[in-house]
């Protein structure tokens, strides 16, 4: 294999390993950005679920206070039958009063159902809670371990990065730069050659490049994706 072929593996295969880190360094805000909606969802859910409870709590008291000032209403009724002497008044004090009652057992029904419905959600809460209390515990460690992914990807890189220049070192320009071109708009730019098929673009070259190839005397391209090739294992 010729000496260039070589190093041109061993930097492809670093810029490679350098191509897949600095993806995965690029997901990671969008990664800590999915924990922390999911942990603003458990949150959002537990506080609407509570804020519903503390809704039907009001609820509650007003109706308390509604049947208050409702009985309170029958009181003053009941002191005027006291004190009229006239029958027809008489009637009418007793059909407001019957009408208040009325009025009483209807807020009476509601507070049944409010009283189920506050029954229905009191563990409903707590199940919220505590989920958002989990997620919360799980999303700080799962953040905690993006920020330890993300300092090891980082250093990586950087080892990777000021370390390539040793790679490079004596490599001549042009080819250097073929290669950065390739390798860039093609993903792979150094490919070996089996069975007269370049393993880039898996299409059977001339039986010249093939040759050439072979002898390993000079850089050969690939005719039809430009690939530089190496005689592979075949
Ligand atoms: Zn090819």
């Amino acid at each position: 294999m010729l000496p260039e072929i070589e190093r041109l593996l061993i930097l492809q295969d670093r810029d490679k390993r350098a191509r897949l880190l600095r993806s995965e360094l690029k997901n990671i805000p969008s990664e800590r950005k999915a924990l922390e909606q999911r942990l603003a969802n458990a949150r959002q859910l537990a506080g609407d679920t509570k804020q519903k409870q503390r809704n039907a709590e009001v609820e509650q008291a007003r109706l308390e206070n509604e049947i208050k000032s409702r009985r309170e209403q029958i009181a003053k009724y009941e002191n005027q039958k006291l004190q009229t002497r006239k029958n027809e008044e008489y009637q009418a004090l007793n059909h407001s009063i019957d009408h208040v009652r009325r009025e009483i057992a209807e807020i009476e029904d509601r507070q049944i159902q409010l009283m189920e419905t506050l029954e229905a959600l009191r563990p409903e809460v707590a199940l919220a809670e505590k989920a958002a209390t989990e997620a919360a515990a799980l999303v700080q460690r799962q953040i905690t371990d993006l920020d330890a992914k993300l300092k090891n990807l980082e250093s990586q890189t950087t080892e990777l990065d000021e370390s390539r220049q040793r790679y490079t070192d004596g490599l001549d320009e042009d080819l250097l730069d073929t290669y950065k071109a390739l390798f860039n708009s093609k993903q792979v730019a150094v490919v070996a050659l089996n069975h007269d098929v370049c393993e880039g673009c898996h299409m059977k070259v001339t039986t010249a490049t093939a040759a050439a190839t072979r002898a390993a005397k000079l850089i050969v391209h690939c005719e039809q994706c430009n690939r530089i090739l190496y005689r592979g294992t075949d």
